[in-house]
């Protein structure tokens, strides 16, 4: 078994070393491709106007001074000398769920495997209320959820799995949902203030969840986390509003 990891945090952060010591449970063969600094909320962007650098840390570790898109293009096209069975993004600093889904680095890294072909899983663990992190909750489930999956799921063309970790001691998971994507319904506040040289400058703050509906319901990716339970949504690359279609279409018919 090959396996790649990835993340958005950057190489350097913690949760990817942990993903690599979970990944290493699976497979002899594990690669770190992951870049250089944390590239959070970088989306699925790629980087076309200007070049990238690799950085060979050992035959096994390696930075790209781009998003975590670039790198997974990077360890498929360039690094890995053949395809990993699975990517892994993550262990992400905080979960991704709801519309954050749409900023996630970490969901884009495994969004490009999943274009490649390759069964994608992108994990994050939602941090404590007084800002620590618990790894030993991903530590602990994160092996549970990938041998269930890499031994027994067949990923569909273009589908993903979004894996999110309850915060909270150890031991207190409850268990693990199978969850739809939920709705955030927010406006990410804008901070204004001023630098040292008296302008004005905007920091885009901390975002608060409205939606309380989603957070109590167990199918909901907000809920299941909020609740203490690990959460996997499979994500599908393709957006179409099937929902939608044929109204559209009566329009222009
Ligand atoms: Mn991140």
């Amino acid at each position: 078994m090959r396996i790649l990891v990835s993340n958005d945090d950057g190489i350097s952060a913690v949760g990817i070393a942990v993903l690599e010591e979970i990944a290493k449970q699976f497979a002899d063969d594990v690669y770190v491709v992951a870049p250089l600094t944390n590239m959070s909320a970088a989306g699925h962007s790629l980087t076309l106007k200007s070049p990238l650098r690799l950085l060979e840390r050992d035959s096994r570790h390696f930075a790209v001074d781009g998003t975590p898109t670039d790198s997974v293009v990077m360890a498929l096209r360039h690094v890995m000398p053949e395809r990993p069975d699975f990517v892994l993004s993550g262990v992400n600093a905080d979960s991704n769920l709801a519309d954050d889904i749409t900023y996630s680095g970490t969901v884009a890294a495994a969004m490009e495997a999943s274009l490649f072909g390759i069964p994608a899983i992108a994990l994050s663990q939602k941090i404590s209320k007084d800002g620590s992190i618990n790894w030993d909750i991903a530590r602990e489930y994160a092996p549970v959820v990938l041998k269930m999956v890499m031994n027994n799921f067949k990923f569909g063309r273009g589908v993903l799995l979004n894996v999110n970790f309850p915060s909270g001691d150890t031991g207190s998971v409850k268990g693990i949902k199978i969850t739809t994507q939920g709705t955030r319904a927010i406006d990410d506040h804008v901070i204004q203030s001023t630098d040292p040289r008296g302008d004005p400058y905007f920091w885009i703050g901390p975002a608060e969840y409205r939606n309380k509906e989603d957070h109590n319901d167990l199918s909901i990716d907000l809920g299941a986390v909020h609740n203490g339970y690990v959460s996997i949504t499979p994500l599908s690359l393709n957006m179409t509003a099937v929902s939608q279609l044929r109204a559209l279409e009566e329009l222009f018919t």
